[in-house]
């Protein structure tokens, strides 16, 4: 059984003129241990499906249809109590600006040692003996006399560093990571994704890499999947999805990356021409036609089921065309 099994998953938010589905049919799975990247770009779904996982989408949004197990639970039916004791103990979120998950006017010892006696009943004492632990296993220096700090007085590695300690306080079985690097310096991205990597393995824990960044993906995760307007075109392990796209969004997102595609007669990087679409604006059909060097009759009528294609079972694509003799 997955740790964490979403089936058919739909988000909807109410909106004045009716409901705007922001995830369709979104299904996946991820085990004890393992390492899955949701990629695609911004408005893709990618960062609503992490905050489904844990019931935290924001109103007017909802679950509107699915299942969401975590070990063979249905958390999607947990009262808020409920969804507060797996939020605090079994699944935690770190989010891309470390100044929104910390509060400014507390230290860091007094935060980290609040979040800790929320969960469990422990002493002060004890709570602050587990910060500095989980301090020292983010590789923070000192971390007796920097617990008595405030947030402002680290870098923004450092407070990003912080932000996995808190995430770690409560020993989870899954990190949902989302663009956790995004706002970092490029050497400092590399190192947090090193820490995140080594923490997974050192502590258990399955991550959930949500990101825009295809190149960190293929550096860190075993498995992808890849979303395109609230819907996911295509799963696969990271190797394989890597070296043989098949989707050709997908195709798209690695052409684009340095190194990979191949540059046009301006030595430029390929880009998919347009942009995601509104999500009250989906073209009929497959969602992505409107982009599609490949489209033809019956992608502007039929939306694509997402198949299992070729050997592996982890490869499935939404593409009419794929695996069909034609693309
Ligand atoms: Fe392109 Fe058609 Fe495949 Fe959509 S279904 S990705 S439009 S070829």
């Amino acid at each position: 059984m997955a740790l964490l099994e979403v089936k058919n998953l739909e988000v909807s938010f109410a909106l004045r003129h009716g409901d705007l589905v922001a995830l369709n049919d979104v299904s996946f799975t991820l085990d004890k241990r393992e390492r899955l990247g949701v990629v695609g770009e911004s408005g893709a779904g990618k960062s609503v499906t992490g905050f489904a996982v844990i019931n935290l989408i924001s109103k007017p949004g909802r679950i509107t249809k699915g299942e969401i197990l975590f070990d063979g639970k249905r958390l999607d039916q947990f009262s808020e109590h409920e969804m507060r004791s797996i939020r605090g103990n079994h699944i935690s979120m770190i989010f891309q600006d470390p100044m929104m998950t910390l509060n400014p006017v507390l230290t860091v010892g007094t935060q980290m040692v609040e979040t800790l006696r929320a969960h469990r009943k422990i002493s002060k004492a004890e709570a602050e003996k587990i910060a500095i632990k989980k301090l020292e296993l983010v590789h923070i220096p000192s971390p007796e006399r920097r617990l008595s700090q405030y947030p402002h007085e680290f870098s923004g590695g450092m407070r990003q560093r912080i932000i996995i300690a808190i995430a770690l306080l409560t020993d989870p079985a899954i990190i949902i990571a989302d663009e956790p690097t995004t706002a970092l310096d490029v050497t400092i991205q590399a190192e947090i994704m090193d820490l995140l990597l080594e923490l997974c393995d050192a502590q258990d824990m399955a991550l959930m890499l949500i990101t825009h960044d295809l190149g960190v993906v293929a550096e860190v995760t075993e498995r992808v999947m890849v979303m395109y307007a609230g819907k996911v075109i295509e799963t696969a392990k990271t190797i394989d999805l890597v070296r043989n796209p098949r989707h050709p969004y997908t195709k798209g997102l690695i052409n684009a990356l340095p190194g990979h595609g191949e540059c046009d007669q301006e030595n430029r990087l390929q880009q998919i021409p347009g942009t995601m679409p509104n999500l009250t604006e989906i073209a009929p059909g497959c969602s992505f036609h409107p982009r599609c060097d490949y489209c033809q009759d019956i992608c502007r009528s039929t939306v694509p089921e997402l198949r299992q294609i070729g050997e592996s079972k982890e490869r499935w694509v939404s593409c009419h065309l794929v695996g069909k003799g034609q693309l």
